[in-house]
């Protein structure tokens, strides 16, 4: 019996938790599970599972929580002290699918109670991954990538021999807009922006792939979590989303992962590790999908691969003030306060004009990671007036 604690548990990558969860009931028994306000989907959840505490991370949303499971013996609590109490709820298993750097305190408190930590909330690694790994490092929790490219370059990669690793490929769809020209981007609305044509997602992380920083993102994230040198880390377009990533060895020989574009997939990899489990998903139909394609990407159309590559390896503060206004000017795309292309735009601008000492503890990225909000809010307000 695995005990498991799901959290951010009522978005894509939580459902999907759920989902295979709910199906081996006597493997895993569910501790806790969270969300930022969807007492709905939150409260049925807990039900369906009979989870020991629910959490709803808007306080506001706690009475609500509350009505909706009274009588149920599953405890609700609400705030950042209610998702703290998730975190360290000492599950054996620990999913981080809340999005953006609002995962980072959970992630902490979740490593800082040891266990299996799976990370698919990648932000946090991003702004403050080596903090993130040191508290795994010290409090002997282990952490597995459920991106599904890091899943895939983790199920190929030899951690003994990283001298023998080549380069790392990581694969990307190009998103929705991989053949458009920029001037046709500039009029994207959010409803185009967030239908990826491979994958199923939440908002925020579709219009990353739209824009490609969720690939610029994810080259910082295989940077922290495997030990090659950043200029071995290589992105290849390939529309198919079949291959999920590589990892070349010196020898000539390169390991890939395929798999459908589900994301139970790497999950359940992460979950049963280091077993395998049964998922729903037929296997792959080779003659169906019939062809693999690989191009270049090309930064000119797509900027944030240039923002994150050169984040990366400024290192410092970059990574964190990149993400902090991208998640910013994502917010203000979603809403309809600046146009598609500004998504880039605005984050070059904020990295131009802030550049703080390296951060070194979880408080100093906090803090950037503030600063830069506060930023790029007020750059988001001009270009609206
Ligand atoms: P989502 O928007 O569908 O779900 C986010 C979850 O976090 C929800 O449960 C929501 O209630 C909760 N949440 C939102 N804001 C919160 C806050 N401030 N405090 C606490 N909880 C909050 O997002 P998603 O697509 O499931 O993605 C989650 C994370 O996983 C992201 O970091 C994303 O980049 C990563 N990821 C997602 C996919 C995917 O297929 N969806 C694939 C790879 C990686
Ligand atoms: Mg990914």
């Amino acid at each position: 019996m695995r005990t498991v604690t799901i959290l951010g548990a009522t978005g894509s990558v939580g459902t999907s938790t759920l989902d295979l969860v709910e199906r081996e009931p006597d493997r895993f028994r569910v501790r806790a599970l969270t969300a930022n306000c969807d007492v709905e989907r939150l409260a049925a959840a807990a039900i369906r599972t009979r989870a020991e505490l629910a959490v709803v991370a808007d306080e506001a949303c706690l009475p609500d929580l509350r009505d909706a499971l009274s009588g149920t013996g599953i405890r609700a609590a609400g705030g950042a002290t209610g998702i703290d109490e998730a975190a360290a709820s000492g599950a054996d298993w620990t999913m981080g699918a809340i999005v953006g750097c609002a995962g980072l305190k959970p992630i902490m408190t979740a490593l800082r109670s040891g266990g299996v930590v799976v990370l698919a909330n990648k932000e946090p690694l991003v702004s403050a991954g080596d903090i993130v790994l040191a508290a795994a490092r010290d409090h002997h929790a282990t952490v597995l990538p459920a991106d599904s490219e890091h899943n895939a370059i983790y199920q190929c990669f030899d951690f003994d021999r990283p001298e023998r690793v080549r380069r790392i490929v990581l694969t990307a769809s190009g998103g929705p807009f991989r053949d458009w020209s920029s001037a046709a981007m500039r009029g994207v609305t959010p409803a185009q922006a967030v239908t990826h044509p491979n994958w199923s997602m939440g908002a925020k992380i579709s219009v990353d792939s739209a824009t490609m920083m969720n690939k610029g993102l994810e080259l910082i994230e295989a940077a922290r979590l495997f030990p090659v040198e950043h200029d071995r880390i290589e992105i290849v377009l390939h529309r198919q989303s079949v291959i999920h990533s590589m990892v070349d060895y010196v020898d000539g020989s390169m390991l890939a992962q395929l798999g459908p574009s589900d994301m139970r997939v790497p999950i359940a990899h992460t979950l049963a590790w280091p077993d395998r489990m049964p998922t729903p998903m037929p296997p792959l139909d080779l003659v169906a999908i019939g062809r693999l394609d690989f191009e270049a990407p090309d930064p000119a159309r797509f900027p944030a691969l240039r923002l994150a590559r050169t984040a990366l390896d400024a290192g410092g503060a970059r990574p964190a003030i990149l993400n902090a206004a991208n998640e910013i000017a994502v917010a203000a795309f979603l809403a309809g306060h600046i146009g598609f292309l500004e998504i880039a735009a605005i984050v070059e601008h904020i990295l131009d004009g802030y550049d703080p000492p390296a951060p070194t503890t979880l408080d100093d990225v906090l803090h950037i990671d503030g600063e830069a909000r506060r930023r790029t809010d007020m750059r988001v307000k001009d270009a609206v007036v």
